[in-house]
């Protein structure tokens, strides 16, 4: 116990969802088994999360007459994409219980705010450098060393806002490239395979972490999550005490997922946080006993968290743009779990659903 006020929402109650996409789709399918209603606020009509929620409130984040109502309307609001202005997270709080807070999300929203934060717990990155302006850039650069890779440092995801730079192109015009904005240079990791866990944290501090993932890009996209990672037990072990120490110095409360680097010693390098479900913990719905999207409904609701014992050894692949149409394949192969979102157009890069395969488990979880 950490001495934190409980407010417990029983079943029964509605969860207001700040965000519409499939995040959010499959925490509202987790609560209704739970006995909950979702209310979902988006700025897009027929969300992915709108199409499996009791209610939605089609609004700007900025929209305060809506977001009132909206807060009256629910018993706690916990979001599924971490740029919902700060601002609209601090409005609500003023009426309605907000899970993860105002405070965490101004720290997940910005690279170099959260690179600090890791740090100041002794917690190791890649070596980095701020670069606000075209001065620092050419500082930071300078510090670094080359290949290094320069990120914008808000609103950037799944590769976009970034530049790597090898020595062929001149900082300042880097930085003008990823749009002139606050950015961060970061030393370029040679690791051997990148990793996340994923953390629930509950109002109480009780906290419980799924084993480490290994995640495989493609095109900056997250194409393949292997459960459990086939790295050292040791390594597996640092990984989940550097995510459960993250989640607790924030005092998150909710779901945090923490996306790491393995270096080529076994060690491991925060690269990123995600304060809300993940795409790498989707593969906990099919074979964990409880899923992360349960987590956060049990962690926002002031519930006991649930048991993250691994059923099955899993290897989750996304449905990227087209590939959704090999759904009928799917469908007929045994065992494939297949989850589809409800997008109407399958753009490039968009993540239209995901399917896992399960695999007898290949050591004791
Ligand atoms: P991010 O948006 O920070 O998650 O970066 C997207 C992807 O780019 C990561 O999953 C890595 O594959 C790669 N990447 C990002 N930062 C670095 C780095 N400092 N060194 C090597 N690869 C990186």
């Amino acid at each position: 116990m950490t001495g934190e006020t409980i407010r417990t929402v029983a079943p029964g109650g509605t969860i207001g969802m700040l965000g519409g996409g499939q995040l959010g789709r499959m925490t509202a399918l987790a609560a209704a088994q739970l006995g909950y209603k979702t209310h979902v606020f988006s700025p897009d009509a027929d969300s992915p999360c709108a199409q499996v929620s009791a209610a939605e409130t089609v609004a700007l984040y900025s929209d305060h007459e809506a977001l009132a109502k909206f807060a009256r309307s629910v018993d706690v609001v916990t979001l599924e994409w971490e740029n919902i202005p700060v601002q609209t997270l601090a409005f609500l709080a003023k009426f309605v219980p907000v899970h993860p807070g105002p405070g965490v999300l101004a720290i997940a929203q910005d690279r170099l705010l959260e690179k600090d934060f890791v740090n100041r717990l002794g917690i190791a990155t890649a070596p980095w450098e701020p670069a606000r302006c075209p001065g620092q850039a050419a500082t930071a650069y300078e510090t670094i060393g080359t290949p290094c890779v320069m990120k914008s440092a808000r609103m950037g995801y799944d590769g976009k806002g970034q530049i790597k730079l090898t020595g062929d192109t001149a900082p300042v015009d880097a930085w003008k490239s990823i749009g002139g904005v606050d950015a961060i240079v970061e030393g370029f990791v040679d690791f051997a395979l990148e990793v996340s866990v994923i953390v629930a944290r509950g109002q109480d501090g009780e906290m419980v972490a799924y084993p480490a993932v290994e995640n495989r890009h493609a095109n900056h996209i997250l194409d393949e999550t292997i459960a459990p990672a086939a790295i050292a037990p040791e390594t597996a072990a640092e990984a989940e005490r550097v995510a459960l120490r993250i989640a607790d110095a924030l005092r998150f409360v909710g779901v945090l997922a923490v996306e790491m680097f393995v270096t080529r010693n076994g060690g491991v390098l925060v690269n990123e946080l995600a304060p809300r479900p993940h795409n790498s913990g989707h593969w906990t719905m099919d074979a964990c006993a409880s899923s992360q999207f349960e987590q956060l409904v049990r962690a926002v609701c002031g519930l006991p968290l649930g048991s993250v014992e691994r059923v099955a050894d899993a290897v989750m692949k996304n449905l990227i743009g087209d590939d959704v149409e090999s759904w009928p394949d799917l469908l007929a192969e045994p065992g494939a779990r297949l989850h589809l979102y409800g997008k109407a157009e399958a753009r490039p890069g968009r993540k239209m659903g995901h399917v896992t395969r399960l695999k007898p488990l290949a050591r004791a979880p």
